[in-house]
């Protein structure tokens, strides 16, 4: 789709043509628009997606944030998106380069836009991370019964119109020259050079690894029973993990599905007390124990699945029409911490080692969020981490902090 457009592109005059044709867009990938809440996360990546068209085409003049002497936020219109300034005048070495725009990053964004740091925030798929895939949000203060695409709107609004500069882009790889200090991050866009960085990308769903996972991944296999939920009304899932995520999303998945049967490795749950009674108490679930799956196979999508007894090793095949059930995996997530390996120390699970002011071993650079060693990832927690570190960068670079 974004290929038809960019051939458009002489026909794209404005950033108002552009948002009619993501508004068509949208009405016709979504006819139902954004309103169940099911639905919310993935119709709203797409319009993260189409916000950004204008810059990525280079057709609407980005607005270009200012700091002016009392320390007060001016706009004025540039005439190239900034990443193409960048690319022009090649080293505008950047104070501080936030990778990630979900809470830490966000967080991250307006206390480094208040302690006036020329920072640019890079995120690579969905403004929100993975708050956007949650559809009820019952403990971030302040906001009860709030869903992720509330949430991370209102962030990346608060980041936004504070002037902070929140752009799409994806951080491929991050160099750091001991000589200078400085650090030089690869986007498909060019290289940014930068005083410090801060690594708030947050985790991704680890896979659980049996035949046809990738196959029929987004064809049958979900990681995000938000964004999927609603494609099952009606209809079986099987959901693989004996873990809270794996509880919670079970739990979710009762709305739709007629009949949701949890797959549990070993013979017990590791979820919290009150959810796995909550689990055991719902009538639309069944939890089969000391099974995995080995294999998923069928056509376009699954119609036959392969269990394993993980005591006996036996075999079995269950088979459905196709279509008529799928797989949701919530087996953990790996740190996005490959980006930083030689830079930074890591658990044994990949996260990142920081001190209490997010701070890792290499000088400048600072993780925050769910990518750091933490013992409760949460999005008040990644909040928290992110202004910690955004702060923490200020004092780096000897600006003032805020109070
Ligand atoms: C299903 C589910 C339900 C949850 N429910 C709750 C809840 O009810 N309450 C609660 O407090 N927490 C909840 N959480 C946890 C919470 O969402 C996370 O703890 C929080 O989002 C972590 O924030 P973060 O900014 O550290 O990372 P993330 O939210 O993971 O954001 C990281 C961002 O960085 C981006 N990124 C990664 N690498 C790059 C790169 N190289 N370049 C550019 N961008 C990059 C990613 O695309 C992502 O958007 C839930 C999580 C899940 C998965």
């Amino acid at each position: 789709m974004v290929l038809r457009i960019r051939k458009l592109r002489p026909c794209l005059r404005s950033s108002a043509d552009v948002s009619i044709c993501w508004l068509l867009y949208l009405y016709v990938q979504f006819p139902h628009g954004c309103l169940s809440r099911a639905s919310r996360g993935d119709c709203y990546m797409q319009v993260q997606k189409w916000y950004m068209l204008p810059a990525q085409l280079g057709i609407a003049g980005e607005s270009k944030h200012e700091k002016n002497g009392q320390g007060r936020v001016t706009r004025s219109a540039s005439p190239l998106p900034d990443w193409i300034a960048m690319e022009s005048t090649n080293q505008q070495v950047k104070d501080l380069v936030i990778v990630g725009g979900g809470p830490a990053g966000l967080t991250a964004a307006i206390y480094a836009q208040r302690s006036l740091l020329d920072a640019v925030t890079l995120e690579q798929e969905a403004f929100g991370g993975q708050t956007i895939l949650t559809s009820e949000i019952d403990n971030y203060p302040g906001l009860p019964h709030t869903d992720g695409y509330t949430l991370s709107e209102a962030m990346r609004s608060q980041a936004t119109d504070l002037g902070a500069d929140v752009r799409m882009g994806q951080v491929t790889g991050i160099a750091h020259d001991g000589a200078s200090g400085l650090f030089s991050l690869s986007t498909p866009d060019g290289d940014l050079v930068t005083k410090s960085v801060i690594l708030a990308g947050g985790a991704t769903p680890r896979r659980a690894g049996f035949q046809g996972e990738e196959k029929f991944a987004s064809h049958g296999v979900s990681y995000c029973a938000t964004c999927d939920g609603m494609f099952y009304r009606g209809k079986r899932v099987f959901v693989v993990g004996g873990g809270n995520s794996a509880a919670e999303e079970a739990l979710f998945l009762t709305r739709f599905a007629n009949e949701v049967i949890l797959i549990v490795r070993k013979d017990h749950l590791r979820a919290q007390a009150a959810v796995a009674r909550e689990l055991e108490a719902n009538e639309k679930i069944t939890i089969r124990y000391l099974t995995s799956i080995f294999s998923l196979d069928g056509g376009e999508l699954p119609s036959s699945i392969t269990f394993r007894n993980n005591e006996t090793g036996e075999t079995t095949v269950e088979t459905y029409d196709e279509g008529s059930f799928g797989v949701f995996v919530f087996v953990g997530r790996v740190p996005a911490s490959q980006l930083v390996k030689d830079l930074v120390d890591v658990d044994p699970s990949g996260y990142i080692m920081t001190d209490e002011r997010m701070a890792t071993r290499t000088a400048g650079l600072f993780a925050a969020g769910d990518v750091r060693k933490t013992p409760l990832r949460q999005i008040v927690t990644a909040a928290a981490d992110g202004a910690i570190a955004a702060n923490s960068a200020a004092a780096f670079l000897g600006r003032p902090v805020e109070g």
